[in-house]
């Protein structure tokens, strides 16, 4: 008799479903018989400018040493990173993307018995690290898309241990300012750590949208996420970061696998960084990009959540499974969200100039179709 090693893996496990990627261009090229350079992938709030020729050349010096193990300390980029953010050295913990982070709190800090605290239609990885550990989930419902942050205050129990809170929230690019996140960490109580994941706190910048950096020094308990997939172009090469306490970080560090961002990562992440150029060409893109899809929301008549990321939630009004599909058959790859609860909408990266408008059109001709 074999075991049935479904049953056997860990309730939480058993229940969980596994992250959905965005459809990637070569499935959908073989799928469909397209020229792959044909295709429009507007479904991982990935950088349309691609990674900053700085990073590129940093990458290529660091080919050479492929045969050694990275610098398991990430001496180099944490420096850069504690220097640009203002805090110590040792208040930084490296991720193999910022993923890694949230995956290395849940590890460190949730266990049966204990619980994380989120909202509806936040980002799928909360769900995935509390269960994975075999933490409760307490879901809090959302408030017009966005984290309703008194609801989830009230969700904390004495089996806390975790909240996450994303600002801006992917999927919905909903936000809270700075008076209701000073308000909510105020009132949370000190054994729970606040995960502010801020993935996309790179395209808000000038906006209402606070710094969760300036609440470090206050506030104990809360770590701050970031990631280098998004605004700064290197998705591909999985690196992210937290900053915190020391004793938060040092925890992480004893969790962490030990060399869990590569060398390659590491230079290129440097290189990026210190790349303002770069960084204010993907910003001015991105708010050129959510205008013009604005506007073609408008046009279409068909409503949206106004969003601070570098991504976009279309109401289609309607079940919107048969409109991602009918994009994908004019080559057009976006995001749908009914595993987010929002089966109405779908979630368009903000892409190139050209790649919003062959996006623009496609749906203007599935839409007229019915
Ligand atoms: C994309 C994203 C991340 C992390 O991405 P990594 O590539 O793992 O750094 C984290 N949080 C949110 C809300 C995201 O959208």
């Amino acid at each position: 008799m074999s075991g049935n090693f479904l049953a056997l893996a860990q309730p939480g496990v058993q229940q969980l479903s596994p992250y959905v990627p965005g459809k990637p261009v070569d499935e959908l090229a073989r799928e469909l018989d397209l020229d792959p350079a044909s295709i429009v992938k507007l479904a991982s709030n990935e950088n349309p400018l691609g990674a900053s020729p700085k990073a590129l050349e940093a990458i290529r010096g660091a080919v050479a040493e492929l045969t050694r193990y990275p610098d398991g300390n990430g001496f180099a980029l944490k420096s850069l990173l504690a220097e640009r953010c203002g805090v110590e050295l040792n208040q930084v913990t490296l991720g193999n993307g910022s993923n890694d982070i949230l995956e290395l709190v849940a590890r460190a800090y949730l266990a049966p018995g204990l619980n994380a605290v989120f909202s509806e239609h936040a980002f799928a990885v909360y769900p995935i690290a509390t269960q994975a550990v075999g933490a409760d989930a307490h879901v809090v419902p959302a408030k017009d898309w966005g984290h309703d942050l008194p609801a989830m205050l009230a969700a904390i129990d004495a089996n806390t241990r975790v909240v996450f809170i994303a600002n801006p929230n992917n999927p919905t690019g909903t936000w809270f300012d700075a008076q209701a996140l000073d308000d909510f960490l105020q009132d949370v109580p000190e054994h729970v750590l606040v995960v502010l994941d801020e993935a996309y706190i790179e395209y808000a910048e000038g906006s209402d949208l606070p710094d969760g950096l300036d609440f470090l020094a206050a506030y104990p308990n809360l770590l701050v996420s970031r990631t280098f997939s998004k605004a700064y172009g290197l998705a591909s090469l999985r690196v992210g970061y937290g900053l915190s306490t020391p004793v938060v970080a040092d925890v992480l560090n004893r969790v962490r696998q030990p060399f869990n961002v590569n060398s390659l990562a590491l230079a290129a992440a440097c290189a990026a960084l210190q790349d303002d150029a770069y960084l204010a060409e993907s910003r001015r893109l991105n708010e050129a990009g959510m205008q013009q899809l604005e506007a073609g929301f408008r046009e279409l008549g068909l409503g949206w959540i106004p969003s601070k990321g570098n991504f976009i939630c279309v109401d289609i009004g309607r079940v919107a499974a048969p409109v991602f599909q009918g994009l994908l058959r004019e080559g057009v790859i976006v995001r749908p969200v009914a595993n987010y609860g929002m089966p109405n909408h779908l979630r368009i990266t903000v892409g190139l100039p050209a790649e919003n408008s062959r996006f623009l059109e496609a749906l203007s001709k599935v839409l007229a179709r019915g």
